[in-house]
């Protein structure tokens, strides 16, 4: 049972674990549950960013080699992908492109 005024959030805890393992190995100055709490707020003001100021993108898939983005503007799936000093993407490289903002913010892009 949580503590009154507070919530538990079921998710898996192997993957809860081996982030918490992460987590315990820098030091944000944040508790976890501050942490944790604080990426769950700012996640989703990032997507909604996304769905109202990028309206022409669109998340693809994730895999290997980046993430992929579906352009309706230019009618375009283009991928971003991790270097090894910032993003590249498939159509602008290093330069700066909303491709690579989507990414950036988008919670299920890892880099
Ligand atoms: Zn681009």
């Amino acid at each position: 049972m949580p503590r009154d005024g507070y919530a538990n959030l079921s998710v898996p805890s192997e993957r809860l674990d081996e982030l918490r393992r992460k987590f315990d190995s820098v030091d944000f100055g944040y508790s976890f549950a501050q942490w944790a709490m604080m990426s769950l707020e700012s996640s989703f003001s990032k997507q909604e960013f996304l769905e109202k100021r990028l309206t022409h993108l669109k998340f693809g898939e994730l895999g290997e080699h980046g993430i992929a983005v579906f352009d309706s503007k230019h009618d375009k799936l283009v991928r971003v992908f991790p270097n090894k000093q910032s993003l590249t993407c498939s159509e602008h490289g290093t330069k700066f492109c909303d491709h690579k903002l989507f990414a950036a913010l988008h919670p299920e892009f890892n880099c």
